[in-house]
């Protein structure tokens, strides 16, 4: 018999319970009893849907409050200094999101991506005087709260050699110590959790595939000697990357229990996987992709099974999803407005399990079993495959015409750069913001009565109108000298095209969780991608008709409305960038025809798309930038384009935006005090670069004289010409009162420095 098995539920509840009882904790419409009442409700149901769908190994410890990682910090007391005057969940969520009142203010912990997901983790503090050491074992509480309900669990916890290198340290801390105390504080949490009995424990090490070093093997073996001693029989749990040769030798003798690999990132042949098992007592293949929204080939991934099963013992096999499903949305079965055709091609969490469970009654029983349910899938595959929107014959067409001429602009930057000065005569330290202005809440408000038709289309498009007229007089008051039109008839930069492209539908239950209560909706990119009419020209072309400054058009690159959709599985992601890249070359020549001189493609995802091994990462750079250029060289010489990247991580992929060859990138830098420009002074970055001076993600108005500095500052690396002057990212989620006097300062800053040049 093999056994069905899960790494991790959606914590979220299909209908984003849990964000609704965050935030009424947070605003104080519930107290601590109402929250824990409320949320262990949640997670009782999501055990017991699990069980009724036949999950033998059900995880418990997977559903925080707001971050596993955090869990983990709070389990084992690694508290920063600055919180440890507080305690329970005011402690708790004061790392997640900062504490402000009337006596004290005390900034978050940082996130950061987990890994190449677009879920956010707390990122650890590790701090001189921190002695790691179990604290409440809250572990043991989840597995006997699951057990009153008869449901027998098997906790999940982040692995110690994952945590350690997640963290940081601000100050010099002894590393070896730190570890091995953390290490002892693990091995405390497993004997406890051995005295009541639980028979397996689940410790996800995703980090383990990804460094590759011969020490961190020996520390990994060392490591898992000490867990492995009196303690649940442990599931030693790897995902998101291929391991190499030298990782599965040291996993073949690490002391664990069992081995989960993921099977859709990895590929193992069914030697490998039987010469793993050898030495161990179970082996759980992670067969059913935790990172898409479509099903499984059933029979593809069986005749693998199968292979492997006759190659070891049965009773060792465990068939689960490749990762947690923490990434996907929970219940596919909700949607009511998807094409009953594409419907069935979907599959979240809950439709994830019981393909599990189908392959897993297979292997245990035969594949006659379950006869109907894989027919069946073939049946939606087959569908699938034959879908006439999958192949646009005259897109393809297009595509295999794609010359190398396309992706490349017809004269030097420097050329280029004399051309557009010609014609666009900015001053010196020209001033420009990022995209959006304030989103106040009648513009929401507008916008999604719009959508309801609760409002008729030319009320709408007034309100738009006059909005666009604000910011427009508003910018040229001020002294801007490259306008935007504000965004206000977007919610999301990639959404507002995915609903205008054909090939792309939307859902209504496809939430993921990104951040503690913060869930995204990406859309579904099922089919060829095609521009069925311009998308952005009236509203730029409105802008652009009030004022005699430029107004900048405004794109999303084809990488980051790739990295912020789901995409289809069935052809390579580089190919739907690409069909994307096509579309915004179309959208920018209207652009460009309708009088728009500069245009700007923002690729905030260019960097989170890098894969997370390294060896695949110029073939990413590789298509992805020449995508960005497909999309972008077909303008005339005098047009610019410029992008924009929020964020600050420039090293070792400092070529890749140097091969995008926009004429101006602006970049988040004020944080970092400019210390990131002296990435591009390494490749000696010849086009232009607006570092933002204007911190965004702060409600604090930056002066003159600060933004005056940081200005100063990039001079010492970057020629008068090459700089320009803006904000770090959009403004949409800043206030009015915020945003006008920021600016104000901003131009007043530009204005000084030109006075010295
Ligand atoms: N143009 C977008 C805006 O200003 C860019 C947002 C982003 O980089 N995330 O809102
Ligand atoms: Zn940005």
């Amino acid at each position: 018999m093999a056994t069905a098995s899960n790494l991790g539920f959606p914590r979220i509840g299909a209908n984003r319970e849990l964000k609704t009882y965050l935030e009424n904790y947070w605003n104080g419409h519930a107290n601590d009893e109402t929250f824990y009442e409320h949320t262990s409700k949640l997670r009782i149901k999501h055990w017991k849907l699990q069980k009724s769908a036949g999950i033998q190994h059900i995880p418990s410890y997977d559903a925080p409050y707001y971050d596993h990682v955090l869990d983990v910090l709070e389990l084992f007391s690694l508290i920063p200094f600055r919180f440890r005057h507080l305690d329970g969940l005011t402690q708790y969520f004061a790392m997640a999101r900062g504490l402000s009142t009337s006596v004290e203010q005390i900034p978050a912990m940082e996130m950061t991506k987990w890994f190449d997901t677009n879920y956010h983790h707390i990122t650890p503090e590790f701090e001189k005087d921190m002695h790691p050491q179990l604290n409440h074992n809250k572990v043991k509480e989840r597995y006997l709260e699951a057990l009153q309900y008869d449901i027998q669990t098997r906790p999940v916890i982040v692995g110690p050699l994952t945590l350690f290198q997640l963290g940081k340290s601000y100050e010099s801390i002894d590393h070896s110590l730190f570890l091995q105390q953390l290490i002892e504080a693990y091995h405390e949490l497993l004997n406890e959790l051995a005295a009541i009995h639980i028979p397996w424990i689940q410790i996800d090490e995703p980090i383990f595939p990804l460094n590759q070093q011969d020490d961190f093997y020996d520390m990994a073996e060392k490591t898992y000697t000490l867990l492995s001693k009196n303690s649940p029989k442990i599931l030693f749990t790897t995902y998101f990357s291929q391991l190499n040769k030298n990782a599965l030798a040291c996993l073949k003798s690490l002391p664990c229990h069992g081995i989960h690999l993921d099977c859709v990132r990895g590929d193992y042949t069914p030697d490998t996987i039987a010469s793993l098992a050898k030495e161990k007592e179970a082996i759980s293949l992670g067969v059913v992709n935790g990172r898409n929204i479509w099903r499984a080939d059933l029979k593809h991934i069986l005749s693998y099974l199968t292979i492997c099963s006759e190659k070891l013992d049965h009773e060792k096999l465990m068939i689960a999803p490749s990762c947690s499903l923490l990434h996907v949305p929970v219940d596919a079965s909700l949607e009511e407005k998807i094409d009953p055709h594409l419907h069935t091609w979907l599959a979240y969490a809950v439709e994830k399990l019981g393909e599990v469970r189908i392959l897993t009654k297979a292997l245990s029983e035969g594949s006659a079993s379950v006869n109907t349910a894989l027919s069946e899938n073939q049946h939606i595959l087959q569908d699938k495959r034959q879908h006439p929107d999958l192949h646009k014959k005259e897109l393809r067409a297009r595509m295999a015409n794609i010359k190398k001429e396309d992706t490349i602009r017809q004269t030097s930057f420097r050329e280029r750069r004399t051309l557009q000065q010609k014609k666009l005569k900015l001053p010196l330290f020209p001033c420009t913001t990022i995209g959006s202005f304030p989103q106040t809440k009648e513009i929401r408000r507008v916008r999604s009565d719009f959508r309801k038709r609760k409002i008729p289309a030319h009320e709408y498009e007034q309100i738009i109108q006059k909005e666009t007229t604000k910011v427009i007089n508003f910018q040229e008051d001020l002294g801007m000298n490259v306008l935007v039109h504000g965004e206000s008839e977007r919610n999301d930069m990639v959404e507002y095209f995915g609903e205008q492209l054909e090939g792309f539908f939307s859902t209504q239950h496809g939430w993921v969780q990104s951040y503690g209560s913060r869930c995204v909706k990406p859309p579904v990119i099922f089919a060829d991608i095609m521009r069925p009419t311009p998308m952005t020209v009236k509203w730029i072309s409105y802008a652009q008709s009030l004022t005699e400054l430029p107004v900048k058009g405004m794109l999303t690159g084809p990488t980051t409305i790739m990295q912020w959709s789901f995409v289809r599985d069935d052809i390579p992601r580089s190919e739907v960038a690409r069909q994307l890249a096509l579309a915004i070359r179309d959208e920018i020549y209207d652009l460009e025809k309708a009088g728009i001189s500069i245009i700007q493609v923002d690729e905030p995802a260019f960097r989170e798309a890098l894969p997370l091994q390294r060896s695949q990462w110029n073939e990413y750079i590789q298509w992805s930038t020449e995508c960005f250029r497909l999309a972008t060289s077909g303008v005339a010489d005098d047009t610019q384009i410029h992008t924009h990247m929020c964020y600050s991580e420039f090293n070792d992929f400092i070529e890749a935006i140097t091969k995008l060859d926009a004429d101006v990138i602006s970049i988040e830098s004020s944080r970092s005090g400019m210390e990131l420009l002296k990435a591009f002074t390494t490749v000696a970055y010849p086009n232009a670069i607006g570092p933002g001076i204007y911190d965004i993600h702060s409600p604090n108005i930056p002066d003159q004289e600060h933004m005056y500095r940081l200005l100063k500052d990039a001079l010492r690396v970057l020629d008068k010409e090459q700089l320009w002057v803006n904000p770090d990212c959009g403004l949409k989620t800043r206030k009015w009162k915020e945003v006008r006097p920021s600016l104000q300062n901003m131009v007043a800053a530009a204005q000084q420095l030109r006075e010295e040049y």
